[in-house]
This record gives C-alpha cells, structure tokens and sequence, in this order.
C-alpha cells in the first residue's frame, strides 16, 4: 500500500541520497560501504549538509555486545541554530522514537541550523521494556549530567550531555505515560517557551518539579541549568490516542524550530491553550481491577470537581474498593485512564489541572486544530 507516509520516505531518502551525492559519496553503493552493520544507508555517513548517523559507544556489556546510543545529526542548508532531541530515556515511554523519525522525515535538510538527535537514549530500559535500566536499577533521568567512572546509566547521561545537550541551543526531551495510562501535555522552560510548543495544556518546568532544585538530575533540569531553551512532552501510551499524541508533538518540535529561525513562518498555535499551575495526580489506594468512566476523548478536556473518573474492584470478591472523583472544581484531564486494566495498590490514574488558577490563552491568530483525541 502507498500513501502521504510513503511519499514523504521516498522523498527523505532522496534528499538523503542528493546529501550523499554532494559530500562526494557514490550514491547507494558508496554509502552503503561506510556505513555501519545494520545502518540503513540513507542515514549512514557524514555530509556538510544533510543526514548523518553514527553510534556512540559507551561500554562493553557482560555477553559481548556494546552498549551504545544511536545519534542523528541533520545539517540543514543554511546555518542556524542546534536542535537537540531525546526519547525512550525511559524505556517504556516508546513514542517520542516516531516523533523523531517523523521529524526527521518531515524536514530533510531544508532548514536552517542542525539536529541532533537520539531516538533511544536507554537502550537497556527500552530492551526491558521499563522505565528504568535492568542493568543497575537507575532512572536515566535521575542522574543528569552523568560521568565516566559510574554505573552505565550514568555513563550514558555523560554521553548524551556531551554529544547532545551541551552543543544544543533548543533542547527537547520527549516522554510519555505508561502501558494503560495516557497523558498529553508539554512542559517549557519559561512561559513563553511552554506556550509556544502549542500543545493544549502546558505547564512551566519549576512548576512542575516544585523548584528548580527539584529538576537536579533531570535532562531538562541540566539543560535549563546550562541556559538551553528547554521543553519536555508528555504523550501517550496506554495503546490510546497515540497519532493526535504524536502529531501534537511533532508539531511542538516544528514551532520549536520556528521560533527559532530554523524554519520560516510563526508557530501553530490551537484555538486555546491553558497554562496549568497546579495539578493533582490520583493514586489507586487498593490493587484490584480498575474501571474507567469517561472515553479517551476526554484527554485535555474539562471535568467538574466529583465527576465520577474511574473505580477500583476486587477481582475476587467483585466488591466495590475505590472510586476516583475529579477534584477542583474545574479541571482539565492531563493524564487519563480509559482502559479497563490490572493496578497495583499506588499506581498514578490520573492527573487533573486546576483551571481556577490557569491562564487561558485564545486568539485570532490561532489557527490550529485543537489537539482533541479522537473518540
Ligand atoms: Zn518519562
């Protein structure tokens, strides 16, 4: 089957073989010979302007293979700024790897500046499939900037420091939900830098993380202590609503690079956004069988303060065990479970905005469809 997806692969690989072909490397074949085991040609070999991809070796595991990170590094046609991206730095939060490949397909090399990206920057947590790396037990996003002489995962952030975010002026870190919950907002290291991703419902960093000494360790807490242009994406997960959640993102990425010079024209921004300053994440106070009550199209939607989100009951008896109420009286659903599911006594549910204290922000010149999942 052909479609828009397959145009637009067909057209990166041509710009990629045009790359190729300028950088005085015979087109196919000649890539090919360079490049390394298992590499598509397309992205394999380094070019003046265009796509280039290369391993960063970080260490030798107990079974022989390496462990490494794979790094994309785009040059556009014109000079510019850097664009640093990252995904999987949990393991299991997998959708920011098809932003990155869409992005990456999207752009081609006409733009200004250069794109570094790292599609899978745990390797053994996203093997695991898990947050955290099988190897030592850490969480990638605790141990930022990382260094050499430590366990591997702080071995990897030292590599995606130096090779990634340090070069970086604009740095995005992608995240996301878990295997039944769904979220779909972003984080920025400012206001403006949060509104301007143009998802739905944003939210500043500190805010986030309650203070900036809250992010030491964090990807984004490194970069914004280095004074990069910061945001972070939560999106998807829980098998629902992942092409909105991907879209979204992938066009927060593009405004990034529009705000920026990188590409012409001002970002797209939706019909409204909110900027939410307080949230409330729930928690199943019993393991049991959790039940939902509202649809997945009610991700970044209004709720009232009791409405009725989802209920706990014992998988033995069939009682009754909790029942999860929206709190505040007007809130926004920026995490949502909409999938009947197995959960453990502690498990996060859902995570409502307050809109009492959020900012609106609506406008003319808001253009954009609303991200609204689709029923
Ligand atoms: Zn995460």
């Amino acid at each position: 089957m052909t479609g828009p997806a397959d145009e637009g692969r067909r057209g990166f690989l041509r710009l990629a073989a045009a790359a190729a072909a300028a950088a005085g490397t015979a087109p196919g074949a000649g890539a090919a010979a360079t490049a390394p085991r298992g590499v598509p040609a397309a992205v394999a070999g380094r070019a003046a302007s265009g796509p280039g991809f290369r391993w960063i070796e970080v260490a030798q595991l107990a079974n022989g293979a390496p462990l490494r990170l794979p790094l994309h590094e785009v040059r556009g046609r014109r000079p510019g700024p850097t664009l640093g991206v990252t995904a999987a730095v949990h393991g299991w939060e997998i959708l920011g790897i098809e932003v990155v490949r869409r992005l990456l397909e999207r752009v081609g090399v006409d733009f200004a500046g250069r794109i570094l990206a790292i599609p899978v920057a745990n390797p053994p947590a996203f093997q695991s499939q898990s947050r955290y790396s099988p190897l030592d037990s850490q969480d990638l996003d605790h141990v930022f900037p990382g260094g050499t002489g430590g366990w591997v995962t702080p071995r990897i952030a030292h590599h995606i420091t130096r090779e990634l975010i340090e070069p970086a002026d604009i740095f995005i870190d992608i995240h996301g939900g878990d295997h039944s919950c769904t979220v779909n907002y972003a984080m920025g290291s400012s206001r403006e830098v949060a509104l301007e991703t143009g998802f739905p419902v944003v939210r500043v960093l500190t805010d986030v993380f309650r203070g900036a000494a809250n992010l030491s360790g964090t990807t984004m807490g490194h970069a914004m202590s280095l004074g990069k242009r910061t945001m972070g994406f939560e999106i998807g997960a829980g098998y629902q609503a992942d092409e909105t959640c991907i879209e979204t993102a992938l066009r927060g990425v593009l405004n990034a690079m529009r705000t920026t010079g990188m590409l012409e024209g001002p970002p797209e921004l939706p019909k409204q956004q909110w900027l939410v300053r307080n949230t409330r994440i729930l928690r199943v106070d019993h393991g049991g069988l959790f039940l939902p009550s509202l649809p997945i199209d009610r991700l970044n939607q209004p709720v009232a303060g009791g409405t009725v989100l989802g209920r706990v009951v014992d998988p033995y008896t069939l009682e009754p065990l909790q029942t999860l109420l929206a709190p505040w009286e007007r809130g926004v659903l920026m995490m949502h479970k909409a999938g009947i599911a197995m959960v453990e006594a502690g498990l996060w549910v859902f995570n409502v905005g307050d809109l009492a204290t959020a900012e609106v922000h609506t406008g003319p010149h808001r253009s954009a469809d609303q991200a609204t999942p689709p029923a």
